[in-house]
């Protein structure tokens, strides 16, 4: 395994990718001078409110929940698409186990439904859940389908849900305990806390974006045509700014992305696709 490659997520991680500026929510890789110096890929990040284990179990729910009505409606499985999904996650999986050991242990599967209701989503013990109708709806080649699901991928490594609710709970009275559970009501309830989180929110997706791009582009997907999902959505036009703005505007992400392609094509060029 080439140097640059094994060193993907440690550098997201020292040039500061994971360090939450609005919320001083950082790994023990940046703040601790030593792990700094000699930085390694299976530090998990320190200073985040619960355990990893209580955040899995509290989004658990999640994905039963979507199962159990894609399969009331008949619209559980892939049909179309099997094989190239199949690929795409087992060659991605083989590459998180390279770059991030630390997410290695996570209970990594892939769910594929029917729904046009789903899009795609990671949860945090690494459960990846995409729609084929939205594959067939948006994502126009196979290099466009691994950055999607690299990027979901990316949100369960870099365990964004675990530091959004760390955030969440440092924007609450410290006085009062709280569970996983009472931070996801407080969100359901308090409008003023979800717009306290838009930054950390949209900076989550800057970091999925970029590990997701270098993550596919390592395991063989040729970066430019990664980007495919977002220029063809970003071709139809932004999409309407609800009251919480939880992503970066489509071209702000592409701005952002089209800045890390020198580094992914060395990457897909040292790795290329089998
Ligand atoms: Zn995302």
């Amino acid at each position: 395994m080439a140097a640059w490659a094994r060193t993907i997520v440690d550098w997201i991680r020292r040039r500061g990718g994971l360090c939450l500026s609005t919320a001083a929510v950082c790994c023990a890789a940046i703040t601790d001078p030593a792990s700094a110096a000699q930085p390694r890929l299976a530090d998990p990040p320190v200073g985040l409110a619960w355990s990893a284990e209580e955040i899995d179990h509290a989004t658990r729910d999640t994905a039963t929940v979507l199962i159990d009505d894609a399969r009331r409606r008949d619209q559980l499985g892939c049909q179309r698409h099997c094989e190239m999904l199949t690929r795409v996650f087992d060659r991605l999986m083989t590459q998180v186990r390279e770059e991030a050991p630390q997410a290695a242990g996570l209970n990594w599967q892939l769910t594929v439904l029917r729904s046009a209701s789903v899009e795609a989503m990671a949860l945090p013990g690494g459960h990846v859940i995409v729609s084929e109708h939205f594959i067939d709806e948006a994502v126009p080649n196979e290099d466009a389908l691994a950055f999607v699901l690299a990027h979901e991928m990316a949100h369960s490594i870099l365990e964004h849900e675990r530091q959004a609710l760390t955030f969440a709970r440092m924007l609450l009275p410290r006085q009062v305990p709280r569970t996983v559970a009472d931070i996801y009501v407080e969100i359901d309830h308090n409008l003023g806390l979800l717009k306290a989180m838009e930054p950390v929110m949209q900076q989550g997706e800057r970091e999925a974006d970029e590990l997701g791009l270098l993550l596919a582009a390592a395991a063989g997907h040729e970066p430019q045509r990664q980007l495919a999902f977002l220029e063809r959505a970003a071709a139809q036009g932004e999409p309407r700014r609800g009251l919480v703005q939880t992503h970066p505007t489509l071209v702000d992400r592409l701005g952002w992305l089209r800045e890390r392609l020198p580094l992914a094509q060395r990457l897909h060029q040292g790795r290329p696709a089998d």
